[in-house]
């Protein structure tokens, strides 16, 4: 077995959007420390918004999308097309003016057309999912159309999954339009899977055993998460951690250093999801009413729709920030839960610091997320709404009640530190994700 005297290239090409990027490049920058020259393709938007930015490891690129030329708000039709359209003229045009040696592009599983670019330039193409593998099966029988869109039924039974109500099913009720723009994106992730030469899920075998199988005996699947806890255990890489691509500011969390174990509640609902007035105002009084420290995340835009004075109201008890650096906030020892959107990254960076959660989905796959959460992985438990479709104060302080003070919320961290060692053992030498990516590693150096 002789060894390749050049480096193997590979590209990623995330899709650009927070919860996208960060696996993208926790994944690039793993690869990247196994000895793969990585090009991380991103839009100029995304580097143009960025509050921080890496390198060291990897080279980063960029390449439009045309959303500098907007001028007026598009509907998500006219979005998704631009997006398409532009993109992957301009990646194309990338790659074939760098006269790239790459070997493969690793893409976002949401942008599917970069399959065809790939291999009508003799390149390789691997598809990246960035969300669960149950989610990425439910997204599969739509496209079969063994399940319909909008849900016909209230409980439905899948291959593989447990039972699901509609509730538990990915919702789309905020990205309604009438071609159902944003199903068919997301089912269209299968649209081609059967011509693509790996997919790599963010996810890992012992957490999503059954459905993993299921999918791998349809396609070639190799999961590989969390990707955020990949360079965790590698004390030479450690510095690498910090460097990331963040579209908002991240606020210094020392605040935190000065609470007692497990004592705060932390709360973000990620990078998009924008609460109601009415939600953000029963958040509030809720968490005054849980007595508890918190450290919540609001982001600029949604600042307005907290009650008046409440950062001063709130300041002996709670910290608002625009933004934090989550993984760091979560890893602190003062942490004692996590009241979350369930985005995918969020849930796998929970799982990974072993914080137990509270369970507040607002869209897409948050909602599936939300349910394997509660009742597959124990881990956290899910507010209720009131009638009015919102989380009352009185639910939101009982839950941080359950969580941090009752015997559930005893039960709840032991499940999640169970968890936390088994992605440790999941990404450390030998573990199924470790071994999924050496792998891919060795194919690319070696050829086999
Ligand atoms: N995040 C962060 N700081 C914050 C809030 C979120 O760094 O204050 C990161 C978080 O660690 C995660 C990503 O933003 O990696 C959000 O992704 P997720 O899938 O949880 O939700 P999305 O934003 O896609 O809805």
């Amino acid at each position: 077995m002789e060894k390749a005297t050049r480096k193997p290239h590979v590209l990623v090409v995330p899709y650009p959007a927070q919860g996208h990027i960060n696996p993208a490049l926790e994944f690039a920058k793993c690869l990247a420390s196994k000895g793969v020259r990585v090009t991380f393709i991103t839009t100029k938007g995304v580097i143009k918004s960025a509050k921080s930015s890496l390198c060291g490891l990897l080279t980063i690129d960029n390449v439009s999308d045309g959303s500098e030329d907007v001028k007026d708000p598009e509907s998500i039709e006219c979005y998704f097309k631009r997006f398409k359209a532009v993109f992957s003229k301009n990646l194309a045009r990338f790659i074939d003016e760098q006269r790239n040696d790459a070997q493969v592009i690793v893409y976002d599983s949401t942008m599917p057309w970069v399959l065809d670019i790939a291999h009508e330039r003799g390149l390789l193409g691997a598809s990246f999912f960035t969300q669960s593998c149950a989610v990425s099966a439910v997204f599969y029988h739509v496209k079969q159309e063994s399940l319909r869109f909008p849900y016909q039924d209230s409980v439905v039974s899948l291959p593989s999954l447990p039972a699901l109500r509609t509730k538990d099913l990915p919702s789309f009720l905020e990205f309604m339009d009438s071609k159902l723009t944003v199903p068919t994106v997301l089912a269209d992730q299968f649209s081609n899977l059967e011509k693509v030469d790996w997919v790599f899920l963010n996810t890992f075998d012992k957490l999503e055993n059954e459905v993993v199988d299921w999918l791998a005996s349809r396609y070639p699947i190799k999961t590989i998460g969390p990707t955020f806890s990949l360079l965790q255990t590698d004390k030479k890489l450690s510095n690498s951690k910090k460097h990331t691509i963040s579209l908002l500011e991240p606020a210094c969390t020392e605040w935190l250093d000065s609470r007692e174990t497990g004592s705060v509640v932390y709360v973000s609902f990620g990078s998009i999801a924008s609460l109601v007035k009415k939600q953000m105002e029963e958040v509030a009084w809720g968490l005054m009413t849980s007595n508890c420290y918190f450290l919540w995340v609001v982001r600029p835009l949604e600042v307005d729709k907290l009650p008046e004075n409440f950062t001063s109201l709130a300041s002996e008890k709670g910290l608002i920030v625009d933004w934090c650096k989550q993984p760091e906030v979560l890893a602190h020892h003062a942490i004692a839960c996590f009241v979350t959107h369930c985005g995918w990254n969020s849930t796998l960076e929970a799982l990974s610091c072993g914080v137990p959660l509270i369970a507040m989905p607002q869209w897409v796959d948050q909602t599936t997320n939300s349910k394997f959460i509660e009742d597959v992985w124990g881990v956290g438990v899910r507010v209720k709404h009131g009638e009015d479709g919102i989380v009352g104060r009185e639910e939101i302080a009982m839950c941080i009640k359950e969580v941090t003070q009752e015997d559930r919320g005893i039960q709840l961290k032991r499940n999640a530190c169970m968890w936390k060692d088994l992605v440790n053992e999941a990404v450390e030498k030998g573990g199924t994700s470790a071994n999924n990516i050496e792998d891919f590693v060795s194919k690319l150096i070696f050829g086999q």
